[in-house]
């Protein structure tokens, strides 16, 4: 991609308007512009990290067995009447009537949605267990949307729900989304710690919130030290026991907020890191508080009517893309992990019209593109500085810098943008040392 081409609208000074370094690169690295208040329009740069997020949600929830669908945004009010939350929900919210004057609502999250799917389609214990989930836009009417993306009203979420027979199947469940969600905020760079959790309006008994530790989290958060590099889980097999892993990973202290016990965490003396938390993923074992509510009920093994087991499961993907942020920038800007780079390699042609320097970064750019992995060249007439400092402000992981000079004896320059190691070296060996991390 030719940055003269491209759409990254990026600004040298700081917006007033935002408080947090997230929200403040977003904004300056020209990735996303405010729409209203807590709803943005996501611009190409933007964009393409979000599916990037989004591409590894999908691939941990695929592997372990949940199975992608897609629901609608706005829902009907009668099925919120049936599970009773209609009216408890608030003004979080947002209600709308159709021409017909039928209630309508944009979806806060879609227990209903999903306990109605299950209820008019599967019908025997043979059909469990399941696990649906869709990547979708949800709006909820916050009362103060702030920190950009982090707390929006339109905001992007991963949503499973589990089905199961029984207790032990649905905790099963409940570990397999444990597990895939260490998985995933890992490797998108992200260290988060499941921390036991109130279960709030969603209801349930068992629930874990994913936090990431960072100064600008909005949640007070303790937790023991050996969280901070304990080792994700590899090669799991989702249909085996997970217990062990799920034990080891919950059963040290871990508590946000309302569920901190000061007392047990002085316990901890030394080993207690107390700081700031951003939620980036929550899940709930739910029980049978949607399926008795709205009759979702399979015929069970000895021929009897049972009502289902569920969990229910999300992850902001929107915020992650922020808690990414958050948790890796510089005074220069962004710095992306490769897992969730815009692009993975940057190309600053220092004398655009100088045809080695042309012919050369042309030669780069195909190169790259030819490996499938993509390439931002920067072919604008801007001055070197101007080109080095949108590069490191959008986060562009390497970066390969051709200059008259260099190419004239045939070198390039490549830079690692999260250490700032510099290397010369000739513009094969710089393209083969890329492709072979690719
Ligand atoms: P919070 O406590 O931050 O308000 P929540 O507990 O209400 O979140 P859940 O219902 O658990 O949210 O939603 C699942 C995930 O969706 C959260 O873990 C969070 O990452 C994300 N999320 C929730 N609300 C927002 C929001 N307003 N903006 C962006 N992401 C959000
Ligand atoms: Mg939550």
């Amino acid at each position: 991609m030719r940055l003269s081409r491209f759409f990254a609208p990026t600004l040298k000074e700081n917006p007033t308007e935002a408080q947090i370094v997230s929200h403040r690169l977003m904004l300056r690295a020209g990735m996303i512009r405010q729409h209203a208040a807590g709803i943005y329009n996501w611009l190409p740069l933007g964009n393409r990290v979000l599916q990037n997020v989004a591409r590894i949600v999908r691939e941990e929830q695929n592997a372990a067995g949940a199975l992608e669908i897609i629901m609608p945004t706005i829902q009907s009010a009668d099925l919120w009447r049936e599970s009773g939350r209609y009216d408890d929900y608030g003004a979080e919210m947002l209600r709308i009537k159709d021409r017909h004057e039928r209630d309508m609502l944009y979806g806060p999250t879609h227990e209903e949605v999903v306990t109605d799917i299950f209820r008019t389609n599967l019908k025997s214990y043979r059909d469990l267990p399941k696990n649906l989930y869709q990547i979708n836009w949800k709006f909820r009417d916050e009362v103060r949307p702030r920190f950009g993306l982090m707390r929006g009203r339109e905001f992007l979420m991963k949503d499973a729900y589990s089905f199961d027979l029984d207790y032990a199947s649905a905790r099963h469940s409940y570990n397999q989304m444990i597990v895939a969600y260490l998985r995933t905020f890992a490797r998108m760079g992200l260290r988060a710690i499941p921390m036991a959790a109130e279960t709030g309006p969603i209801g349930g008994t068992l629930s874990h919130e994913f936090i990431v530790l960072a100064d600008t989290g909005e949640s007070a958060v303790y937790c023991h030290k050996a969280y901070l590099d304990k080792p994700i889980p590899e090669n799991v097999n989702y249909n085996a026991d997970l217990s062990h892993i799920v034990e080891d990973w919950t059963s040290l202290y871990a508590a946000a907020d309302e569920k901190h016990d000061p007392k047990k965490a002085d316990e901890l003396g030394a080993d207690l890191v107390s700081a700031r938390g951003i939620e980036v993923g929550h899940t709930f074992y739910l029980g049978k508080k949607y399926s008795t509510a709205l009759g979702a009920k399979v015929v069970g093994p000895d021929g009897n009517q049972v009502e289902v087991e569920m969990g229910c499961y999300g992850i902001g993907v929107s915020r992650c893309v922020a808690a990414i942020i958050e948790a890796s920038h510089d005074e220069n800007g962004i710095v992306w992990p490769d897992s969730v780079a815009p692009f993975y390699v940057g190309i600053i042609n220092l004398k655009v019209g100088d045809k080695a320097c042309d012919e050369a970064c042309e030669k780069i750019h195909d190169a790259i593109q030819l490996q499938g992995c993509d390439a931002l060249y920067d072919d604008r007439d801007e001055r070197a500085g101007v080109k080095f400092a949108d590069m490191d402000l959008m986060g562009i992981p390497w970066q390969i810098v051709v200059g008259p000079k260099g190419i004239a004896k045939g070198m390039v320059e490549l830079k690692r943008r999260a250490t700032g190691a510099k290397e010369e070296l000739s513009l094969e060996s710089a393209v083969s040392k890329l492709s072979a991390t690719i």
